[in-house]
């Protein structure tokens, strides 16, 4: 371990943003209720991301 505050996921070694976590996975963490979900991509309708702003 060294002296650096980072994010507590595994396999993150991004900067501690709160609550142990960096800024992606505390989002994530607010948002779903856990750091390790993600929204995977690939299976959305193209037509959404170039509707995206
Ligand atoms: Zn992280």
């Amino acid at each position: 371990m060294t002296g650096t505050r980072s994010c507590s996921v595994d396999g993150c070694d991004r900067d501690h943003y709160a609550h142990g976590l960096c800024m992606t996975h505390y989002q994530r963490q607010r948002r779903h209720g856990s750091p390790e979900i993600v929204h995977r991509r690939g299976r959305k309708p193209r037509a959404e991301q170039e509707a995206r702003r």
